[in-house]
């Protein structure tokens, strides 16, 4: 997916989420959602998030290749358990936009392994990456998030 349909439906998720979540800090609630919907892209050097850490990505890239460890949900659920401790609320905002990022991704044909490393299966989809339906996508999650405002 695009980095902007990633953006959008972080942005939608977070507005959603919101509203059903008591939370003290809502600036920090969107920001670190918004931050963890593009994370799971720093494993790809050439995506905006790896361009702007290319030595760290390049790293990950090659040690960890793309779209296996992080993009699993299950190494989303591991970091935000862990976050968790310290404080509950951005534990669960990195969930929300980590999951948001994985969920998407799962409808490229490219798709995502949920349970890497345990699990290899995949799940996978037919929207490719800055095809029509990336945009369409693009537009929906940023109609969804005006109307979530309203
Ligand atoms: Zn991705």
């Amino acid at each position: 997916m695009m980095f902007s349909t990633h953006l959008a439906c972080g942005l939608m998720s977070a507005v959603f989420f919101s509203q059903y979540l008591d939370i003290k800090s809502k600036a920090v609630f969107f920001a670190v959602v918004l931050i963890s919907s593009i994370l799971p892209d720093v494993d790809m050097y050439n995506s905006k998030i790896g361009k702007k850490i290319k030595p760290l990505s390049f790293f990950l890239n090659i040690f960890f290749g793309h779209r296996k460890i992080f993009h699993s949900l299950l190494f989303a659920f591991i970091v935000c358990f862990l976050i968790s401790f310290f404080n509950m609320e951005i534990g669960l905002a990195f969930f929300i936009g980590y999951a948001s990022h994985l969920l998407i991704d799962s409808l490229t044909p490219g798709g995502t392994m949920p349970l890497y490393p345990l699990s290899k299966r995949k799940i996978k989809g037919f929207i490719d990456t800055y095809s029509f339906s990336d945009y369409a996508l693009f537009v929906l999650f940023m109609i969804l998030f005006i109307y979530l405002l309203l």
